[in-house]
């Protein structure tokens, strides 16, 4: 009933998280009624997120070598944030409270699974290469989040370094992602050692 190119649109919308069958009708309907201009500059965009890569420092996403924070020479070095996924940078950035680095972890440890997959080698690395003197701790408040922040904080142990995480500030089982401003400001100001 829909043209082709309609429809495998629909289908493109419709396997994205959180987009039902419904929606992804109703956006790409939006999409057709929208001037030229706008859907070409969307089309563009799409097109580039193929070419952004990781950041080779932090894992944060990135348009070249190192992402936007790692090449702002105005960030202390020595404060390390260590976050579960890039998203939750950007909802720490938003409160404006922090000036330190980031080192994205990938995931959280989870007890039947080997963690080869996140970058704590990497992190490790960072922390007595660049001469770090704290990391906050920023995996969300789950029971995998726990798990992993006392895993690395037993890494870090002989490493003469002060290692914190965020307060409890936020509901236990929230995300960071999706945690207020004003939430996460308080929970970062009253980080606790570990
Ligand atoms: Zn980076």
């Amino acid at each position: 009933m829909y043209p082709k190119s309609f429809k495998k649109l629909i289908e493109n919308f419709a396997a994205l998280p959180s987009v039902g069958p419904k929606m992804a009708e109703r956006l790409v309907l939006h999409l057709f009624r929208q001037d030229p201009a706008k859907v070409q500059d969307f089309a563009e965009n799409l097109e580039r997120i193929q070419h952004l890569s990781l950041c080779t420092r932090c894992f944060n996403i990135a348009e070249d070598e190192l992402c936007e924070i790692c090449k702002d020479h105005g960030r202390n070095t020595k404060l390390l944030c260590v976050v579960e996924e890039p998203l939750d940078i950007i909802s720490i950035e938003r409160t404006k409270i922090y000036n330190g680095l980031y080192h994205v972890l990938g995931g959280v440890i989870y007890s039947d699974e080997k963690s080869t997959e996140l970058k704590i080698p990497e992190l490790l690395n960072r922390v007595k290469k660049d001469g770090v003197k704290e990391v906050i701790i920023a995996t969300n408040p789950t029971t995998e989040g726990d798990a992993t922040a006392f895993y690395l904080k037993k890494k870090m142990s002989d490493l003469s370094i002060r290692v914190t995480r965020l307060a409890r500030g936020m509901t236990t089982g929230g995300d960071i992602e999706y945690a207020d401003e004003l939430t996460l400001s308080a929970a970062l100001a009253n980080r606790r050692d570990v």
